[in-house]
């Protein structure tokens, strides 16, 4: 389960979350794997709170290079260096408020591989899209820009969040056979691509999660787990989610 906080939550706001999440983890069940991603202001707060804990540490986007003279910009390399083991690259709100197109998502994932970091690749239709039938055609080409900047080896360790964009903080969910179906169709695009690695590409649905449905998810075969905003923001629905998680998730048990 990833928790991705956007712009939320200040320096010691963050710190008191991780801190207060380590204390009650040991009550939640031992094998959802956790990732938090704070704002890169608190991600070398969170992290230093995090340690010993199984908690990992993401960002939640990463500009290309390493270093150099790019005001405001933050790369992958610094990411690593405060503690981030992930990163998540083409969030919808990226690619529809900062013009990230299919090309430069690609980059940022190789960049990502590059700076010893994870990529979690958002990918996800407009309302539009959904509505004239055009999912699967958008989730491919989305799927597919990847492979033109990115190596197969950076692939095969990438998580994919199937996140429709209608679904993104409106409270409205696709049905989750729906949802079920789109990972499938990413993960036959990934063994096209990628033959010998049909099943290690985890492959996560985010959009209005919460407690009371995440568990209409996670059992389905093909959905491996949840991307959540905003109900991760809260620690007890947090730790709701994570003692869910691995009791309704059947497909990592095969
Ligand atoms: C997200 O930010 O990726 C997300 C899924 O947000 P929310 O859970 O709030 O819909």
């Amino acid at each position: 389960m990833i928790a991705n906080w956007k712009m939320h939550k200040t320096v010691e706001e963050s710190r008191a979350f991780a801190r207060e999440l380590v204390r009650r983890m040991s009550r939640s069940a031992p094998s959802t794997q956790l990732i938090i991603c704070p704002t890169a202001l608190s991600l070398w707060a969170v992290g230093q709170e995090l340690i010993g804990s199984r908690v990992m540490l993401g960002g939640q986007n990463l500009d290309l290079g390493r270093e150099g003279a790019f005001t405001g910009a933050v790369s992958g390399y610094l990411l690593h260096e405060a503690g981030a083991k992930w990163v998540i690259v083409g969030h919808s709100e990226r690619r529809q408020y900062f013009g990230e197109s299919d090309s430069l998502v690609s980059q940022k994932v190789a960049q990502a591989w590059e700076s010893h970091l994870r990529p979690i690749v958002c990918v996800g239709e407009s309302l539009n899209d959904y509505r004239e039938a055009r999912t699967i055609s958008v989730i491919t080409r989305q799927i597919e820009a990847l492979f033109k900047e990115t190596s197969r080896e950076a692939l095969r360790n990438i998580i994919v969040a199937y996140e429709p964009i209608w679904a993104i903080g409106t409270g409205e969910v696709p049905q989750p056979s729906q949802a079920n179906d789109v990972a499938a169709l990413i993960r036959e695009i990934l063994a096209q691509k990628i033959p010998d690695d049909r099943d290690d590409v985890p492959v996560l649905y985010g959009g209005s999660v919460s407690s009371k449905n995440i568990h209409q998810f996670l059992s389905q075969p093909h959905i491996d787990g949840a991307l959540v905003g905003g109900a991760s923001l809260h620690v007890e629905e947090f730790l709701k989610m994570a003692d869910i998680a691995p009791y309704e998730n059947t497909n990592q048990e095969q």
